[in-house]
């Protein structure tokens, strides 16, 4: 893939969730969160299974009281993937889930009581040698902001977060990254561009509560895509009111349509219209659904019809071009002799593409 201008990132300190590095340079990380019942163990366990199959880097868990933190205890042992447990006020259960394994606290320090208990968990971080990430969500802003800011303005929540970043400092701790999510997109890019200026810890990245699968990934896209192209973000999550497998899938969407990290078939289609060969549409929909599970990059362009069939077949790593009852092939930008039946085109291009992938995978 070409990239016409390299992004330059914002230089960051670097932790680590579990294996995966985040910030200073590391690759951009894309992470999802549980929507089970946590104490639900099966279920959630199967969750943390099915998004790391889609390739999540790290999956959050919810951990409203003690019997879900008693739960995480099961569901860190059963899985391998990075955990972030997600705490609000309870300052004990941060302590409990740090101790039962959890990979990184989501806890903002200046909401769970007096410096004694900031300091507890804090200190046992530290002794864990896990990070926190301080979230801070247009939704719950501190009472006193919202009466200072009467909305919830990028201001208000680069105010609340630092509350939260000076508890940390004051007790020498840096091992933590800092999220400004608001569901409104122009705020968000406006307080991660703030933030981002103040600060040189990793940044979590993403518009909140965005809304469905359309709705929320077009936000997400913009939102996203904007900080990502100034360089801004470690790691990144979609928040979408749908499974949580689609966060995963539109997080690496965006990063793929940046040129900044890619995974699985990124398929290049067009919208198309009379001329069209074969059915475009339900092609690409098969395809998807089939091919589902591949991991490795690659770019697969399926064009109705001449138009601009060979001029995108040529520049993906396999292209179709729509023909009269037999379609043309492309293979690394050259055309194959042998054209495709059209009545055969899914079997068929599933498993060329497959073949292509064992071939990228064996050269590796
Ligand atoms: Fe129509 Fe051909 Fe363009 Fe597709 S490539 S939209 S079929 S003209």
């Amino acid at each position: 893939m070409n990239s016409e201008q390299p992004i330059i990132r914002r230089k960051s300190k670097r932790i680590y969730v579990g294996k995966v590095p985040i910030g200073d340079q590391a690759p951009i990380s894309v992470q999802s969160m549980t929507n089970t019942c946590t104490t639900d163990i099966n279920k959630t366990i199967s969750q943390i299974e099915s998004l790391e199959k889609v390739g999540a880097d790290i999956v959050r868990v919810s951990i409203p009281n003690i019997d879900s933190a008693e739960s995480f205890k099961l569901i860190k042992q059963k899985t391998n993937i990075p955990l972030i447990a997600d705490i609000h006020f309870d300052y004990r259960i941060a302590l409990k889930v740090a101790e039962y394994g959890a990979d990184c606290l989501r806890i903002n320090p200046g909401n769970i009581g007096n410096e004694n208990r900031i300091r507890m968990v804090v200190d046992c971080a530290r002794y864990n040698n896990i990070p926190i990430r301080i979230g801070v969500n247009s939704g719950s802003l501190e009472k006193d902001l919202r009466k200072k800011y009467v909305k919830p303005t990028a201001e208000a929540l680069v105010e609340s977060a630092m509350r939260h970043v000076d508890y940390l400092d004051r007790f020498n701790f840096d091992q933590f990254k800092v999220s400004v999510k608001a569901s409104n997109v122009s705020i968000a890019i406006k307080s991660y561009r703030l933030l981002s200026k103040k600060i040189d810890q990793p940044l979590h990245i993403g518009i909140t509560e965005a809304g469905s699968i359309r709705n929320g990934t077009v936000k997400s896209a913009i939102g996203i895509g904007i900080l990502l192209s100034e360089g801004i973000g470690d790691t990144v999550r979609v928040s979408l009111a749908a499974n949580p497998i689609e966060e995963i899938k539109v997080g690496f969407d965006i990063l793929n349509s940046l040129n900044i990290r890619s995974r699985g078939i990124n398929f290049i289609a067009c919208p198309t219209c009379s001329r069209q060969e074969f059915d475009v549409i339900g092609t690409v929909k098969e395809l998807e659904k089939r091919l589902d599970d591949i991991s490795t990059p690659i770019d697969v362009s399926i064009i109705g019809c001449i138009v601009n069939g060979p001029g995108e077949a040529v520049i993906a790593t396999i292209g179709l071009t729509g023909g009269n009852k037999k379609s043309t092939f492309y293979e690394d930008g050259l055309r194959h002799k042998d054209k495709i039946d059209n009545d055969d085109l899914i079997n068929q291009l599933e498993k060329r593409i497959r073949n292509k992938i064992l071939k990228i995978n064996k050269n590796v």
